[in-house]
């Protein structure tokens, strides 16, 4: 029986998803439409994707059953590894996943666009791997806001374009990326950094995030003697890290899945990323999810310290997920991230982004029964908010 937490053939997950496309993109979506289940499910990718994910990515990531951590909530606590990943978060299972399916497609020419430069570095790199023409397209805000990333991209050989129009960010950039794609729909590939965009993007990079918790559940059988977890912990800005920390304990309701979302200077602030709290039903980025929108549908600037989870929608599996109370939506603060953060460094040694780190401070507002197996996927490492870090030194 087909799961209910698989997008169906049109791409919903409940009333959530589809295709919202200009006519222009048809051609481009229906191709990858028809063809991304064959290639994923394809021997020939299987062997190619989980040869780079070892030998390139360093696959598989540890488990870590974190002592410390364990100790202070009175749970058994593991860190799923994906900051050890090469460039250092869970992006890149995505990225060469699709750059597989881009090539197999015959494109020779990879757009993308990124916020805060995560999702371009990784996008950039595979592209460097597989010799592929890369164009990122940034806000021209966000390319003053993150310098370092746009450097990276850069050396690894991407032209960064900025967005000029709008409020300048990752809307504008999106936007951008679209009028290239409609404009270039034969050679070119539109490479989606999350669970986001018109269908089948949002299942196609569950797909390929699924590695975490297909391995999750060996690890867990390592340590454990049973291959479930309790309780799930992944922080939510488009949802990739999520679903893919969910993906192979959805259909199980006795595992308890926690969304993490960013709740910036407090959820009713003005000045948050908490969707699932405040935004409805709109149609963003090609799909119909929840978005925070104003009275007109005008889409409202999301807030958050971290530039990973300042995203103003969530994508259609985690609407879904939400909607049928399948997951528990929770949020932290910039505050309680940086705790969190803190905590975890001095605790276990290990420096998290800070996008991991709004799920790692859920930790302390939950009741954890004694023996509760928890696993935490830390989804990046913290060198790229350093920065940030030094400024909020205790
Ligand atoms: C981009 C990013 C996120 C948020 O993206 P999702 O698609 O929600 O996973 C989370 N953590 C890190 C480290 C990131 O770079």
């Amino acid at each position: 029986m087909k799961s209910k937490f698989q997008a169906d053939k049109n791409g919903y997950y409940g009333q959530f998803g589809g295709a919202f496309i200009p006519e222009l993109l048809y051609p481009n979506v229906k191709e990858l439409e028809d063809n991304y289940l064959k290639i994923i499910e394809s021997e020939s990718f299987q062997k190619e994707y989980k040869g780079l994910l070892k030998d390139y990515v360093g696959r598989p990531t540890p488990l870590y059953l974190a002592p410390r951590l364990s100790e202070k909530y009175g749970a058994h606590i593991y860190l799923k590894r994906e900051d050890l990943n090469h460039t250092g978060a869970h992006k890149v299972n995505n990225t060469i996943g699709q750059i597989l399916i881009a090539k197999q497609l015959g494109k020779k020419r990879i757009i993308a666009e990124t916020g805060a430069g995560q999702h371009g570095v990784a996008t950039a790199t595979v592209c460097a791997l597989m010799n592929l023409e890369c164009v990122v397209f940034m806000g021209e805000i966000d390319i003053k806001r993150q310098a370092p990333n746009v450097a990276r991209m850069k050396m690894l050989g991407a032209k960064v374009i900025p967005a000029t129009s709008g409020s300048k960010t990752l809307k504008d950039a999106t936007n951008e990326a679209i009028r290239d794609w409609i404009g270039n729909p034969d050679d070119t590939y539109y490479l989606i950094g999350s669970v986001v965009g018109p269908h089948p993007y949002p299942d196609m990079v569950a797909r390929l995030q699924a590695v975490i918790s297909e391995e999750m559940k060996w690890q867990l059988k390592e340590h454990t003697g049973k291959e479930n977890p309790d309780t799930v912990i992944a922080c939510v800005g488009g949802g990739s890290n999520a679903a893919g920390a969910f993906y192979h304990f959805l259909d199980d309701s006795t595992i308890e899945l926690i969304a993490v979302e960013a709740a910036g200077l407090g959820v009713y602030s003005g000045e948050s990323a908490a969707t699932s709290q405040l935004g409805d039903v709109g149609v963003l980025h090609g799909s119909k999810t929840i978005l925070m929108q104003d009275e007109y549908g005008q889409v409202i600037e999301p807030y958050s310290i971290s530039a990973g989870l300042d995203y103003p929608g969530i994508g259609p599996l985690h609407a879904f997920l939400n909607e049928s109370n399948r997951a528990k939506f929770m949020n932290a603060t910039d505050q309680e991230a940086l705790d969190a953060a803190y905590e975890l460094t001095k605790l276990e040694g290990i420096i998290p982004a800070l996008e991991s780190a709004h799920a790692l401070a859920v930790l302390s507002k939950i009741d954890f029964k004694k023996d509760q197996v928890v696993v935490v996927n830390l989804s990046g490492r913290g060198d790229k908010d350093l920065e940030t870090y030094i400024k909020h030194l205790k």
